[in-house]
C-alpha cells in the first residue's frame, strides 16, 4: 500500500465540489446566494441545455473590488466573516467560501465584475486545469458569473447529470425557491432563449406568490402571521383540497434561507390532518424566524439543511401556526339535528323509527327494494353476485359509506371508490372502443399554471387529446382548456382542473400504455363522487345498480376495496347470540353443569 500523504489542494477541492455542487441548479443557487449578500436587488439567470452548457448569472449588487477579484476564486475566500464570533451570527447566504472555487474546479468560469466605488472593472477567465487570467473590463455595478462546460473534466459526475429537461426544471425550483421569499428582490431565469420567469422587483408577497405558483393556487391562499414567544412564522398555505401530490410545492425557508426538513413537512401535513385525502400534500410556503443565535447554517455544505436549538418547540409552533390558520378558515360544521332527522334523503331507516306511522311515502323510501339483476357469477369472497335478490338500502353513514341489508347479511360500499370503479372502468371500455364521450366547453376555460407545469401539459397534450381533453398553449403559462371528458360532468371548473392537472403531473414521466392506464384512474377518481357528498336514495340506487354492472366491482381503479360483507352470523356472534358465550349462558340458565369448552 502507499504511504498517507496530505492531498494537495486543487485535489481536495475537487473532491469537495461533489458536496457543494451535484448538479446545474447548486452552481445557480451558489451565485443567486453571493448576489443577494452583494445587496442585488436584480438577479437574472440564464441558461443553456438545463445548465449543463452555460449558466449565466448577473446582478445589480456591489460587485467585487478589483484587488478582490484573483483572491476570490481561491478556497475559503471570503468577504463575509472574518472571527469565530461571527459564525454564532450569520446574516448573510454564503460564508464558507467555497463556492466560486469549487465551480472554477469542476468548469470554465468567467467572471466580470465592477465595484460600485471603482471606475474600471475586471474580467476574470478561469478554465478547468490553467492559469486564471485577470483583465480589466467595462460593465455597470454589480457581478456576472459565467459558468460553462460543467463537469465536462469530471466524467464521473456528468454521467450523474439528469436529461436537460430535469435539470432545467432543477434550476427553475432553485429560482422559485429564492424568488418566493425574496418578494423584495427582482428575478429572472431565460431557458434556452425563453424568458420563463420574470418576477419584478418589490412585489408583495401575494403577488409574488400569484406570479410564480400560477392565480389558481393563489385565489386558495391562506395568510399565516404567528408569532409565539421569540419565534415567528409567516408566509402562506393553500385551501384544502387544491394540494399537490407530493412535497414539491412545500417550501420551508429560516431567515429567509429556502430549507428542506421532513419534520417541518411533517408538521405541516399532520395540521392539515385529514383534510386532505391521503397521498395529497399540501401547498404551503413559510417562513420561519427563531433568532439568529439559535440557527446554525453550517451543518450542510449546499446549505440545505440548518441546525436549530430547540427545534422540537420550532416544528411544534409551525404546527399551531398552521392548525390556527386552517381552523380560522374552516370553522367546525354545525349539524342541525332535527333537520338531519327530518331531511328523508339522509337517514330514512332512523326516521323509521322516529315516524312509526309513517305514511306510504315513508313507506317508499323506507324499505327500498332493488334487484341486481343480471349480475355474473365470480369467485370472489365479497359474494355479492350472489345479490340476484333484493336489498333494502338503510342509508348513508358519515357522508362516505352506503349502507345496506341483503340476504342476511350487513353490506357496506364505499361510495367513492365503487364510483370510482364503475367511471374507471366505463373510460376504458370508451377508449377501446375508440368512442370517448366528450364535453365541448361552451366557454373554454384558462388556467394559470407554472412555467415548468404548462410546458409539461402541452407535451402530453397528444394522448390527452385520447380521452377527450384538449389543451393547448395561450400563451405564456397559460393553458387553454376546450374540452373535456364527459365523466368530469360539473367539475369542469378551474378549480377543480388545476388540481387535476397536478394529479396527472404526478403521473410521472414516460408516456407509455402505464401513463395511459394511470391517467384513466386518475380521471375516474378526480371525477367520483367524494367522501364527504351528501347522497340521495335516488343516487344511491343509481350508484349500486351501476355498479352492479360493472366489471372488476369489488375494488376501486387504485385497488382499494369498494364493498365489504358483515354476515348476520358474524353480528349474532358479536352479541353472544351464538358461540361460547350463548352456550355458557344457556347452559347457565339451564343450570347444566359441564365443564367443557365450547
Ligand atoms: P462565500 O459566498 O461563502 O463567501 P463564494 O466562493 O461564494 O464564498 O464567494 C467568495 C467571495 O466572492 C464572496 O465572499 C464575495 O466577497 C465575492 N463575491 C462572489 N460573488 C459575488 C457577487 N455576485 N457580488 C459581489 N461579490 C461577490
Ligand atoms: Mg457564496
Amino acid at each position: 500500500m502507499s504511504r498517507v500523504r496530505v492531498l494537495d489542494d486543487a485535489l481536495v477541492t475537487l473532491i469537495a465540489a461533489g458536496e457543494v455542487i451535484e448538479h446545474p441548479a447548486s452552481v445557480v443557487k451558489e451565485l443567486i446566494e453571493n448576489a443577494l449578500d452583494a445587496g442585488a436587488t436584480h438577479v437574472d439567470v440564464e441558461i443553456q441545455a438545463g445548465g449543463i452548457d452555460s449558466i449565466k448569472v448577473s446582478d445589480n449588487g456591489s460587485g467585487i473590488l478589483s484587488e478582490d477579484v484573483p483572491i476570490c476564486i481561491l478556497r475559503h475566500s471570503t468577504s463575509k466573516i472574518s472571527d469565530r464570533a461571527d459564525l454564532d451570527s450569520i446574516a448573510t447566504y454564503g460564508f464558507r467560501g467555497e463556492a466560486l472555487a469549487t465551480m472554477t474546479a469542476v468548469a470554465d468560469v468567467k467572471i466580470v465584475t465592477r465595484h460600485k466605488t471603482e471606475d474600471i472593472g475586471s474580467q476574470l477567465i478561469a478554465r478547468t486545469g490553467e492559469k486564471p487570467v485577470v483583465h480589466s473590463s467595462n460593465r455597470s455595478a454589480g457581478t456576472l458569473v459565467e459558468v460553462t462546460n460543467l463537469f465536462s473534466q469530471v466524467p464521473a459526475r456528468r454521467k450523474h447529470l439528469d436529461s436537460e429537461k430535469v435539470e432545467g426544471q432543477r434550476v427553475h425550483e432553485v429560482i422559485m425557491k429564492h424568488a418566493i421569499v425574496r418578494n423584495d428582490i427582482g428575478f429572472r431565469l431565460v431557458r434556452d432563449d425563453i424568458v420563463v420567469l420574470d418576477c419584478p422587483e418589490d412585489q408583495s408577497s401575494r403577488e409574488r406568490v400569484a406570479l410564480l405558483w400560477g392565480s389558481d393556487i393563489a385565489k386558495n391562499l391562506v395568510e399565516v402571521n404567528h408569532r409565539e414567544s421569540d419565534i415567528s412564522i409567516a408566509g402562506f398555505i393553500v385551501r384544502p383540497p387544491v394540494s399537490r401530490g407530493n412535497r414539491g410545492r412545500e417550501y420551508f425557508s429560516v431567515l429567509k434561507r429556502p430549507i428542506e426538513d421532513q419534520r417541518l413537512s411533517k408538521a405541516v401535513e399532520s395540521a392539515y390532518s385529514t383534510l386532505l385525502m391521503s397521498s395529497r400534500f399540501p401547498i404551503c410556503c413559510l417562513d420561519i424566524s427563531p433568532p439568529i443565535s439559535h440557527v446554525d447554517a453550517n451543518v450542510h455544505p449546499a446549505k440545505r439543511e440548518v441546525r436549530i436549538q430547540n427545534i422540537d418547540e420550532l416544528v411544534s409552533t409551525v404546527r399551531r401556526a398552521v392548525k390556527l390558520a386552517l381552523d380560522l378558515e374552516t370553522p367546525p360544521e354545525v349539524t342541525d339535528t332535527l333537520d338531519a332527522f327530518v331531511d328523508e334523503d339522509i337517514m330514512p331507516y332512523q326516521r323509521e323509527s322516529q315516524f312509526s306511522e309513517s305514511s306510504d311515502r315513508y313507506e317508499e323510501t323506507l324499505v327500498e327494494q332493488q334487484s341486481f339483476g343480471e349480475i355474473a357469477p365470480a369467485a370472489d369472497i365479497l359474494h355479492l353476485e350472489e345479490v340476484g335478490g333484493v336489498f333494502r338500502i338503510i342509508g348513508q353513514i358519515m357522508k362516505v359509506y352506503l349502507l345496506l341489508e341483503f340476504d342476511e347479511a350487513l353490506v357496506i360500499i364505499d361510495q367513492h371508490a365503487a364510483h370510482e370503479r364503475v367511471l374507471y372502468e366505463n373510460l376504458r371500455k370508451q377508449v377501446n372502443e375508440g368512442e370517448t364521450v366528450v364535453q365541448e366547453l361552451l366557454e373554454p376555460i384558462v388556467l394559470h399554471l407554472d412555467a415548468n407545469d404548462a410546458e409539461r401539459i402541452l407535451e402530453l397534450a397528444g394522448v390527452l387529446e385520447n380521452i377527450g381533453y384538449s389543451v393547448s398553449s395561450f400563451g405564456g403559462n397559460e393553458i387553454l382548456v376546450s374540452s373535456l371528458p364527459e365523466i368530469l360532468g360539473k367539475r369542469a371548473n378551474e378549480d377543480e382542473l388545476i388540481s387535476l392537472v397536478d394529479r396527472i403531473l404526478d403521473i410521472g414521466e414516460d408516456v407509455t400504455e402505464k401513463f395511459m392506464d394511470d391517467l384513466l384512474r386518475v380521471t375516474a377518481c378526480h371525477s367520483a363522487i367524494r367522501a364527504g357528498q351528501t347522497l340521495s336514495n335516488s343516487e344511491i340506487r343509481k350508484l349500486l345498480l351501476d355498479l352492479s354492472k360493472t366489471p372488476n366491482r369489488y375494488n376501486c381503479a387504485h385497488g382499494r376495496p369498494t364493498i365489504l360483507r358483515i354476515e348476520r352470523e358474524e353480528l349474532d356472534r358479536r352479541f353472544g347470540r351464538i358461540g361460547v358465550a350463548y352456550f355458557k349462558r344457556y347452559k347457565a340458565r339451564h343450570r347444566i353443569e359441564d365443564d367443557s369448552e365450547y
